[in-house]
Order: structure tokens, then C-alpha cells, then sequence
């Protein structure tokens, strides 16, 4: 017997770099307290009214198979938002529903790229990206950006790899450095996109987490809804996560492609999460910015407390879930200052090497506790930073 080669692939015999993740829990399953910034999810649960819906959609008898791209009135809702926060046009013929924005991940790069193909995406990048890419049996390429640059693509770093490249992946705002993509760099990002004849794929899961600015989505900018593939999700907009329900926006083509893998891989979303989803979309920006205030408040709490301090320095955190502090001056890789923050203050936080080498030196805060107990971690780590960086 013997398993795809496909799969060993996919993460190529290395360790996930969740290795912080999944020891915390196991010490909180043996009831040690520990400070958990390591995930990112919502500390909320699903708001009730949702539940609701979902509960009555299908006690309405909606849960017979929900096949194809998703409920025309669901489509008409994305596309509305999307009209709204982008002011691009948008039919609900350029949407698909998806069970969550990974699986809107994954579909886009599997209509897109063939076997072998070269897709790009930025490093440091949410955990799952290379191993998506892979998933497709393309070969996934990082264009390395700098923490000097607050992590954003450089116009030139994208236009040495894109050569024979087929597709670019990023996000903005950001997983996992927390900053939301200027102007000036999606508009470097659409030239080398047009220059090289690149589709991009743009996951804006986030799109609803801006501290700093405004969300921009690249698919704005001239001439480039046509090459533009948008990732969305109700995972964070709405404390959804558990609910598997996302979206692609493509142009038409590229949706019934989608559609037909849609057909032949999860053969859609259940209808009565769509109809949740739909109910959900009703509530409106107000509640979107409601499900999002907790992270505002803890971001402003994170940077009275860091203020000052010389051993630990924050990534400018701009929008999502969290906060990338720059480590270096303590002397520690981000690995070791994780593992010994963790060991003795009981405080869990992403390593920066988890989500690649660009992020190396770096720690990923997720803002995703109680404001307490968020105040007292970030008063901690700085505490515990100042005395590591003075040997
Ligand atoms: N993209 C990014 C950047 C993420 O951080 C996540 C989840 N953490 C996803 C996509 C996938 O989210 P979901 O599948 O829950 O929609």
C-alpha cells in the first residue's frame, strides 16, 4: 500500500511550524494556564441571531444537497459587498461560494496552474500558502520581502521572480504581519502583474480588520479586475470560522472553472450555511465593525505597553488579527524567544520562521484573548524582551 506521492509534497517531509501551537495545547489540556496568542480566531463564538438563521433555514427542510456555485441570492450579497468596499462592478456570475476562504485558496490555484508551473506569493505569508500551491502540483516560489519595508513586495523583487511565474498570490491586510498594502505597493504589485502576465490571486479574508488606512483591493486598480482573482471569507468578518464559508471573485471564465472543480470536488456549500451566510451579510458593515472592535481595542493596548521599549519593536500594525514585533535586539531567533517565553512566563506566541525565512527574528502576537489578560501577556513579553536584550 502507498499514499500519493502529492501529499509528502505538499509539506515536503518538514514540520508545519504550528510545533508552539500544538504543545499549548496540550498544556492547557493538563490544565496549566498559559496566555494562548498563538491562533487566530475570534475569542467570541458565532452570534446567536446567526445561528439562527442556519437553525431555521434548515428546520425549513434546507439540507438536501446544495450543488454548484452557490445560492444566486448569496452571489447577489458577495457581490454587493465587494461593489461596496471596492467600487468595482461586480455580478454575482463572478462569484463562487466556497466552504471557507482555504478552499478558495486551493481552487483558485487548481484553476489556474498547470502541473509544474512557476506561482508566486510573499514571504512571510499565512502558514498554509506553499503548501496550497504544491497541493495543485505547481511549484511554489516565495519573492522574499523586508522587514525595513514593513514586509511589502518590492516592485523589483517580484519582477526577478516572475519570470515564467503564472500566478501571484498576497494578502492584504496581512497574515501574518499585520500591515495593510499601500497604494504605491499594489500599484507596483499590478504592473508586474501586467508587465509579466501574471494572474493575481488576492486573499482579502481581513478585508473588515483596518486599524490604518483603508482596504484597497488590487482588483481596483485599472485594467486589472480582468487578471484578478479575490479570495474572501465570512471566517473573520464575522466570526464564522467554524461555518466553512468563503468565496472567490474571478472573472466569468475563471468562476465557471471553479465551479466545475466545485462539481467534482466538495459539490458545494450546505444550504443552510449559505443561508446563514446571507442573513449574516444582511447585518451590514455596522456589524462587521463590531465583530472587528476587540482587535482595534487590543492593538491600541499593545501599543501603549510596547511604547518606548528598545529590546522589541512593532511591525506598524495596520489591520488583522495581530501584531509582528521585530525581536532582534534580544540576540534570540524568533524560534528560541518563543520557546523561552513559553517556558518561563507561560506565554504563547507564533514564532516569525513559522510563516517564513523573511520573518526570521520576528514573533506573531494574535490579539485574540480577553483584554485583561491581552494587556498583562503584552506587559510580560515586554518585560521578559527588555531582560533577554540585557543578557
Ligand atoms: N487566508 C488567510 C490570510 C488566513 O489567515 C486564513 C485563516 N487563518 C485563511 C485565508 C483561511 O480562512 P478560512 O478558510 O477560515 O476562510
Amino acid at each position: 500500500m502507498r499514499i500519493a506521492k502529492r501529499i509528502g509534497h505538499i509539506t515536503q517531509g518538514r514540520a508545519d511550524g504550528w510545533e508552539i501551537y500544538y504543545r499549548t495545547r496540550d498544556m492547557v489540556a493538563a490544565g496549566e494556564r498559559v496566555l494562548n496568542l498563538t491562533i487566530g480566531e475570534h475569542d467570541i463564538r458565532t452570534d446567536p441571531a446567526i445561528l439562527k438563521a442556519m437553525h431555521d433555514s434548515a428546520m425549513a427542510g434546507n439540507t438536501g444537497y446544495a450543488f454548484g456555485p452557490g445560492k444566486p441570492a448569496l452571489r447577489e450579497a458577495i457581490a454587493a459587498r465587494a461593489e461596496r468596499l471596492t467600487g468595482v462592478p461586480t455580478s454575482w456570475r463572478n462569484v463562487v461560494v466556497t466552504p471557507g476562504g482555504q478552499a478558495a485558496l486551493f481552487a483558485a490555484h487548481m484553476a489556474l496552474l498547470d502541473a509544474g508551473d512557476r506561482a508566486l506569493f510573499c514571504d512571510p505569508y499565512y502558514a498554509t500558502y506553499p503548501g496550497t500551491i504544491r497541493a495543485t502540483g505547481a511549484v511554489a516560489v516565495p519573492v522574499p520581502t523586508r522587514p525595513e519595508d514593513a514586509f511589502a513586495p518590492a516592485e523589483a523583487k517580484i519582477a526577478a521572480c516572475a519570470p515564467g511565474a503564472r500566478t501571484f498570490l498576497v494578502n492584504t491586510p496581512n497574515n501574518p504581519t499585520g500591515t495593510v498594502y499601500s497604494r504605491a505597493t499594489l500599484q507596483g504589485i499590478a504592473r508586474a502583474a501586467t508587465l509579466h502576465d501574471l494572474w493575481l490571486i488576492s486573499d482579502e479574508v481581513y478585508d473588515s480588520q483596518v486599524w490604518d488606512g483603508r482596504h484597497l483591493s488590487p482588483r481596483a486598480l485599472p485594467g486589472m479586475a480582468e487578471r484578478t482573482v479575490v479570495v474572501g471569507s465570512m471566517s473573520k468578518s464575522h466570526a464564522m470560522t467554524g461555518s466553512r464559508l468563503g468565496w472567490v471573485i474571478a472573472p466569468e471564465p475563471v468562476a465557471e472553472a471553479i465551479t466545475t472543480l466545485a462539481t467534482n470536488t466538495t459539490y458545494g456549500v450546505p444550504a443552510f450555511i449559505q443561508d446563514a451566510a446571507l442573513y449574516s451579510l444582511t447585518l451590514g458593515a455596522e456589524f462587521e465593525a463590531r465583530i472587528a472592535e476587540p482587535f482595534r481595542r487590543r492593538r491600541e493596548i499593545a501599543l501603549v505597553r510596547l511604547a518606548g521599549r528598545n529590546a522589541l519593536r512593532a511591525v506598524p500594525p495596520q489591520g488583522a488579527m495581530y501584531l509582528m514585533l521585530d525581536i532582534r535586539a534580544t540576540g534570540l531567533t524568533g524560534t528560541a524567544f518563543a520557546e523561552a517565553l513559553l517556558a518561563e512566563e507561560g506565554i504563547a506566541v507564533m514564532p516569525g520562521e513559522s510563516f517564513g525565512a523573511a520573518a526570521a527574528g520576528h514573533v506573531r502576537v494574535a490579539m485574540t484573548i480577553p483584554d485583561t489578560a491581552f494587556d498583562e501577556a503584552i506587559s510580560r513579553l515586554a518585560a521578559f524582551a527588555e531582560r533577554r536584550a540585557r543578557g
